[in-house]
């Protein structure tokens, strides 16, 4: 296969982590890992040598056919949680790791704080840190909703004033955005194009290919009950499938609740 055909059809491992911690809350617990395994699976990541690279990087390549570096992979973190700089942030820094930071800005600690939270979060003095030791700032909307679900000018304003917030903050715009628990429609995904966000990504516990576009692009989720094997087969993007099974399972059984409690609504004219 030429290198330029391998190129379009390569499949990038895109990590998503939520919490390190060592005593999560029970909220955050099953997607946290603790500081110990974190710092375990980027040694994987290391002595397998692939090459982390920012979410901006990867969207960039793909979009100008630029080539990607050899055995990429993503390490992102979702929502914004305290021990991402206490714990984590030593460790990338250690092996010279990019990694991306998708905020929720109505959760940080600080002015914009909502209360809304579901654990410890950063302030803004750390994303600035985090920011400043080259991890990427994305956004994640202000407060966490099922973006699908809301109506559209709950929808602007979750993805603007987000926006917003960050920009003032670090004085850099975001150009990243991840959405909400994954989900998105076309509706969704063009509200976050419009918000000025160049690229976007979703879950579906797959391989991020080019072929999904920048705005649907996949990743894997890393969790406390992720072992030893089950991470090396996730960075080499083997068994992704077999892996996540039980994933699609759940996954499908909660569209059809979320199905049935909107079709519910309709008929109520509870409306959103
Ligand atoms: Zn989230």
């Amino acid at each position: 296969m030429a290198d330029r055909d391998r190129e379009a059809d390569a499949r990038v491992p895109v990590l998503m982590y939520h919490a390190v911690a060592a005593g999560p809350n029970d909220a955050t617990r099953a997607l946290s890992v603790t500081p110990q395994a974190f710092a375990e699976q980027m040694a994987a990541v290391a002595d397998r040598g692939r090459t982390p690279i920012g979410t901006a990087e990867l969207a960039a390549a793909w979009r100008s056919g630029r080539p990607l570096p050899r055995r990429p992979v993503l390490i992102t973190f979702d929502d914004g949680y305290a021990g991402v700089h206490r714990h984590a942030l030593p460790v990338l820094a250690r092996h010279g790791f990019p990694a991306t930071l998708f905020v929720s800005t109505g959760w940080l600690r600080g002015p914009h704080d909502t209360g809304g939270a579901p654990d410890t979060m950063l302030d803004w003095a750390q994303v600035r840190e985090l920011a400043a030791a080259g991890v990427e700032i994305g956004g994640h909307s202000h407060t966490h909703p099922q973006l699908d679900q809301v109506g559209e000018e709950r929808l602007r304003h979750e993805l603007i004033h987000s926006k917003e917030i960050v920009a003032d903050q670090l004085g850099v715009v975001p150009a990243s955005f991840a959405y909400p628990y994954g989900y998105s429609d076309r509706r969704v995904r063009r509200a976050v194009r419009e918000t000025g966000y160049a690229q976007a990504l979703a879950v579906g516990n797959g391989l991020a290919r080019r072929a999904q576009g920048p705005y649907a692009l996949r990743r894997v989720t890393v969790r406390r009950s992720t072992g030893t094997e089950e991470f090396a087969r996730l960075v080499e993007g083997r068994a992704i499938a077999r892996t996540f099974a039980l994933d699609r399972a759940l996954t499908k059984g909660y569209a059809v609740l979320r199905r049935t409690r909107q079709a519910r609504r309709k008929v109520l004219g509870a409306g959103a």
